[in-house]
Formats: structure tokens, sequence, C-alpha cells
């Protein structure tokens, strides 16, 4: 039996950032990954702020498009913020991994695919690990002195059990997203190049949003997501498809599109920090322990910080300078801390609300912030700005009341 240092299961930008840094770090390491190959799930639509790129040294050949510009749409309103320089970095997320990838081999770290995790057991301090190669029945098996879950909101490894469908955990946010890749007309790609656009309301999409992010040349990422999927809070009594093809229709304006490919995932969050980070040598990462962010489902960024703090204290504990795992929990609990609460919070109202016409005062609510703020608010969900956005927003839900005459319906209701 093959023994390593660390067995990582899932070949996401969590477990790839963990394997980049523990293998450069010289352990032995192996990522257990059961897709055939990064062209199978790649589902992420890779809208980050550009530090991502310095933030973890990514290159260049990573990025599909730079955005200078953010848009968002209402069903009566359209605000668009702007730089003369790139704000924004929609992520190619196969390249994304593969680079992650070819750098944790260059450092001698392997990557097995179409081997999905299936149980583990404890040898004294050591762990097997048992896993079956896709189309083949056998059981496998590696030893390993730490065992990383990186298996996203599937939680394969320690959340295992878990109940993360959202039909009957209250503190489980459950969100499903699904895009298509189509290749449009130059002149309908420069209407949406360089920018990232997000559609607010139910008219796109209720109890979601919709986007359009710029890829490669006259590509598009074009794509709905939706929360709670199982309670309904507003009415939607169409397919998330139809909001997609309603979207196709009404903003691209052209039937000259081929689709090159159709994705999506179901993500759950669990509320509170609530998902178990350690058990002894097992720790888990990424979505595995909720690290998307609820209030915008943007995960990708939080995924690869959390492989880097759970490498550096792996690395740590196997040469012994701590006794166990348990400080990544906490580091964890840090770097999300009141932000993801804050997160929740909003999520909360935002995606409960019914009436498109409350969604477009948000929207003026969010046209007093300046681009800076728009992205600590969307991207770094700080709670000052939040605030600010929440009083803004309830001031104007207050004047709409007192511009309604008594006899108005909407104001009696
Ligand atoms: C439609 C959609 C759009 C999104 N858009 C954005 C965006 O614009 N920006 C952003 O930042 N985030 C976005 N996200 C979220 C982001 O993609 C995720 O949060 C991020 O990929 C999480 O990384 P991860 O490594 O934790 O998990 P994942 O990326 O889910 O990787 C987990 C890996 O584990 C593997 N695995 C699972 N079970 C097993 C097993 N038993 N054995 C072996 N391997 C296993 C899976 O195949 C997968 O490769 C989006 C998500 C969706 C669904």
């Amino acid at each position: 039996m093959d023994c390593f240092d660390v067995v990582i299961v899932g070949a996401g930008p969590g477990g790839l950032a963990a394997a980049r840094q523990l293998s450069k770090a010289g352990f032995k390491v192996l990522l257990l990954e059961k897709e055939r190959s990064f062209a199978a799930n790649d589902f992420s639509s890779g809208g980050a702020p550009l530090e991502i790129l310095s933030d973890f040294q990514l290159p260049e050949q990573v990025v599909g498009a730079y955005c200078c510009k953010i848009r968002i749409s209402a069903t009566q309103d359209s605000h668009v913020w702007q730089d003369d320089q790139p704000v924004a970095v929609v992520l190619d997320f196969k390249k994304l991994r593969i680079f992650l990838a070819e750098e944790a081999i260059q450092n001698g770290a392997s990557l097995f695919f179409g081997c999905a995790y299936r149980s583990y057991r404890r040898e004294n301090s050591a762990l097997v690990v048992n896993f079956k190669k896709a189309g083949d029945d056998v059981l496998l098996s590696v030893r390993a002195k730490v065992l990383i879950d990186a298996t996203g909101s599937d939680r394969r490894v320690l959340g295992e059990g878990l109940k993360t469908d959202g039909s009957s955990a209250s503190d489980v946010i459950v969100g499903r997203g699904i895009e298509y890749l189509v290749e449009v007309p130059e002149a309908v790609y420069q209407t949406y190049a360089n920018c990232l656009s997000f559609f607010i309301g139910s008219k796109w999409m209720p109890q979601g949003y919709a986007w359009i992010f710029p890829m490669s040349a006259n590509l598009l990422k074009i794509g709905v997501g939706r929360n709670f999927p199982n309670t309904q809070f507003v009415p939607h009594h169409r397919a998330m498809k139809d909001y997609l093809d309603q979207l196709i229709i009404e903003c691209l304006k052209t039937e000259e599109i081929k689709i090159i490919d159709r994705h999506g995932k179901t993500i759950s969050y669990t509320c509170h920090h609530q998902d178990p980070y350690v058990d002894q040598n097992i720790i888990a990462i990424g979505d595995a322990v909720s690290t998307v962010n609820p209030l915008t489902f943007e995960g990708i960024r939080h995924a690869l910080k959390s492989g880097e703090i759970a490498a550096r204290q792996v690395q740590e504990f196997l040469e012994k300078k701590i006794p166990d795992l348990k400080p990544y929990a906490r580091e964890m609990r840090r770097y999300c801390g009141m932000r993801w609460l804050v997160s929740e919070l909003l999520t909360q109202k935002i995606y409960r609300e019914p009436e498109d016409e409350k969604m477009t005062l948000m929207l003026h609510a969010l046209k007093t912030l300046s681009l800076s703020a728009l992205k600590d608010l969307v991207f770094y969900y700080r709670f000052k700005i939040a605030m600010k956005f929440y009083a803004k927003y309830q001031i104007l839900l207050l004047k709409r009341v007192f511009s309604f005459s008594p006899q108005d319906p909407k104001l009696r209701s």
C-alpha cells in the first residue's frame, strides 16, 4: 500500500491550492479526483475581484477576461460603475485548475483522475483511505498521515451524513446555478465585454439573480442562480432554464448564437460556521466547510484561501510544531467571521423579496455607493458598507410609503 503524507480528496480550487503549497514544502501529496478530467466539471463562472491574481500568484493564462465595469440591472432600471483600470476578472475555471495541478505535479504531487473516495479507517495514528477507479469495482487503498476533505458541497469525508439538501435544515442555504457558454457575434460580445453584468428581481430570476460575463473573444458566460430551491419565498413557476432562455432572447437579441457548453451545480452553505472543520488528522476545506459566500455565491477565492490556510497548519502539524489541527478551525472562523454572518443576514433579506419594485429600490440604494464601496460590499462583504446600503434602502422604502395616498392599495397591503 502506497504511503503519503497527505491525501487530498477533490481537485477543485481548494484541494489544488492545498496540494500546490504542501508539495512545494516537500511533502508527499496525493490528489484523488472523481471526474476524469477538468473539462468534465467546468461549472464555475469564475467572476472575482482583480486582487485574486496577486493574492494567489495566478498568471494571466487563467484569465478569460478583464473587467473595468460592473453593471446591475433591475426590472425598471440599470446602473453601471466604471473605472479606467480593471477591477475584476472572469477566470477560466478549467485553465485555473490545470495551472494549479501542473504546479503541484511539478512539485512532486500525484493526481489520480477518475478516482472516487469511498471511506477511511484509522490505523494507529495513520489513516487508510479507500477509493474506487471509475468503471472498476475494486476498492483501492493508500495510507496517509493527514486526510483533506476538498470535495466541495458533497462533503464526502468529514461532512458525511450532514443534512445539506435544504429540505429540512433551516440553517442551510442551498443555491443552484446553471450556465451556458455561448458564442455570439462580435457586436453582441462588445455590449457585454469588459463588464460583469448582473440582473436582479423576479423578472430575471426569482429568489436569485442572473448574469452575463465575458470570456475570451466572442464567448459569453450567461447564467441564472437561485437560492432555496425547496422553499419558495418568492413564487416562481417556471424552470430555471426558462429564465436563462429569456435572458438570451431579451439581452442578446440575436438568434445567431451557438451554445458551446451547458453546465450547472447545486451548492449548499451551512449557516453560522457549523460545518465540522477538523477531526484529529482529518481536515475539511473550501465548500466542504461553506467558504462560498452565501450572498454572492462567490467561492473560488475563499476555497483557495482555505486551501492555503489548511496547508500551512498541516505543515506545522507534520513538522510537530503544533500538537493538533485545531488552530485551522480557529483561523477559518476568523477569516469568514462577521463578514459571512452579515452576508447571511443580507441573503435572507434580498433573496426573499418578492416585489420587483423593491429590488429596483435596492438598486437605487446601491447607486449611492462609489465603485470601490460597491466592490467592498459585493467582494469583501464589509459590515459598514452593508449597513450603509441597508439604511439607504430603508429610507427609500419609507419615502415610497409616504409618497402613496392613504387610499393607495399598495400602502394598505
Ligand atoms: C453555476 C455556478 C457559478 C459560480 N460562479 C462563481 C463565480 O463566478 N465566482 C466564484 O468565485 N465562485 C463561483 N461559484 C462557486 C465556486 O465555483 C465554488 O465555490 C468553488 O469551486 C469551490 O471550490 P472547492 O474546491 O471547495 O470545491 P469544488 O470546486 O466543488 O471542487 C470539489 C471537487 O471534489 C471532487 N469530488 C467530489 N466528491 C468526490 C469524491 N467522492 N472523490 C473524489 N473527488 C470528489 C469534485 O469532482 C470536484 O472536482 C459558482 C458556482 C456555481 C455552481
